[in-house]
């Protein structure tokens, strides 16, 4: 849990910083909140990384909610009334933005899936979401994919609106709302004698699809998701979960409404379907094959490994990491991740945070760079710029005049230590100041 939990100070803070236009967390407050929003803010690091390569000297210049310039530091002057802060020692990147989020789960060491759905009300998920929101943006992730409730309907198109209506700070949000699965194929499952409340809608046939993606999308979602496979019985491997038809009709069913389609997919059979059917990304892939990593690349179709939700999920489960032997899971994520890396698929970082610790999102990048033979700057360019393209967000993901003013600041050269996404200063979205 973030440490600016404590409610009272919380309020304080909250009211303050909504007062001022700024927000402020205790555990990270290092200065005074400003007295006004400046129109303009130039910021001076070290370095400024703008989503494709580093530039050593430059300075960006912030006005209203957009970049208005960017380059050689001694180029670019600070207009009347402008703020000046300097940032020695830092890299200025784009707003990080997160491929897989979950805001109304928790770590599973805290308490189980199958516990937060059945047994948490939706007030206290959406309460604990309002902190796993400000927790993602004070990690410098400005922008994520948040792809499913897991049990909670429409929370998430409620939260993104608190977000964008500046009632509560978090990330901008492309959210899926409560995520399609075939009848049968989820959970949670108790007695075959009690139906309980699923992790997400059962849709199946015809009508049953097409009606559930025009539900979803009528009610908020950005983004159909849907589990291609998934393990039918406890203890079982994943298999296939629709059919063909099916996931072509949920594909067609939401272009026609703009909405991208994203799979959850683990078996090459599921991966394919998806592939197939015309998603635009499979979330995990665990059991990827070369050939379904070429189909996927012929398509172009994007795979989010996940790597931090195995490697959680494995230590939940007992793995000693770092002692113990390497659980087969671990060591299947990384086969997979190589035959994807080799197909040339693009890779969307997310790391399915939710699972693990929100505001602990870098872990994913971290792993990446340090299991997984990724280079810093390949992970960057795919969390900044990658991951803009993918997500069809032009207006971010670069640091660039006219682009949305979505920064964050860190300590050291994360293109050397990817640990330095860790070391945020500066938090900016639609140039305002979120950290001070
Ligand atoms: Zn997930």
């Amino acid at each position: 849990m973030p440490t600016c939990l404590n409610v009272t100070s919380e309020l304080r803070h909250l009211a303050f910083g909504l007062l001022l236009g700024v927000l402020s967390c205790p555990a990270v407050a290092q200065s005074p909140v400003p007295s006004s929003k400046p129109s303009s803010l130039l910021l001076r690091p070290a370095a400024v990384f703008d989503g494709e390569t580093m530039h050593a000297d430059w300075a960006v210049l912030v006005e209203g909610d957009k970049i208005k310039a960017a380059g050689p530091a001694s180029q670019i002057s600070a207009p009347a009334g402008a703020r000046t802060v300097e940032l020695p020692g830092q890299t200025l990147l784009p707003g990080l933005i997160e491929g897989h989020s979950h805001l109304l789960l928790h770590p599973y060491n805290e308490t189980t899936w199958n516990d937060q759905v059945l047994l948490e009300s939706q007030a206290l998920r959406v309460a604990r979401a309002t902190a796993h929101a400000r927790a993602t943006l004070l990690a410098g992730y400005t922008t994520a994919r948040d792809l499913g409730t897991e049990g909670a309907d429409y929370a998430d198109v409620g939260l993104k609106q608190a977000i964008d209506q500046g009632l509560i700070p978090g990330p901008r949000l492309l959210v899926a709302t409560r995520a399609l699965v075939a009848t049968g194929s989820y959970g949670p499952k108790l007695s075959v004698d009690v139906h309980v409340p699923q992790g997400a809608q059962e849709a199946d046939g015809v009508d049953g699809i097409v009606r559930a993606v025009r539900e979803q999308i009528g009610r908020g979602a950005d983004i159909i998701k849907v589990y291609a496979d998934y393990r039918w019985g406890k203890g079982e491997p994943s298999r296939p979960t629709f059919s063909q038809d099916e996931l072509t009709l949920i594909v067609q069913t939401a272009k026609g409404a703009g909405r991208p389609v994203v799979a959850h997919a683990s078996t090459p059979e599921g991966m394919r379907r998806a592939t197939l059917a015309g998603v635009e990304t499979i979330e995990h892939g665990d059991a990827g094959t070369a050939e379904v990593f070429k189909l996927m690349k012929q398509r172009g179709v994007a795979l989010c490994p996940t790597v931090a939700a195995g490697d959680a999920i494995s230590q939940y489960q007992g793995w000693k990491k770092g002692s113990g032997p390497e659980p087969e899971r671990v060591q299947q994520k990384r086969q997979s991740v190589q035959a994807a890396r080799k197909s040339g698929v693009t890779i969307v970082v997310g790391g399915d945070v939710g699972v693990f610790r929100h505001g602990d999102n870098s872990r994913e990048a971290e792993l990446l760079v340090q299991e997984f033979g990724f280079s810093p700057l390949e992970v960057l360019r795919a969390q900044t710029s990658g991951n803009a393209r993918t997500f069809h967000l032009p207006d971010r993901g670069r640091i660039q005049p006219g682009l949305l003013a979505d920064l964050v600041a860190v300590e050291g050269d994360p293109t050397q230590q990817i640990t330095a996404l860790r070391q945020v200063k500066l938090v900016v979205k639609g140039g305002v100041v979120y950290n001070e």
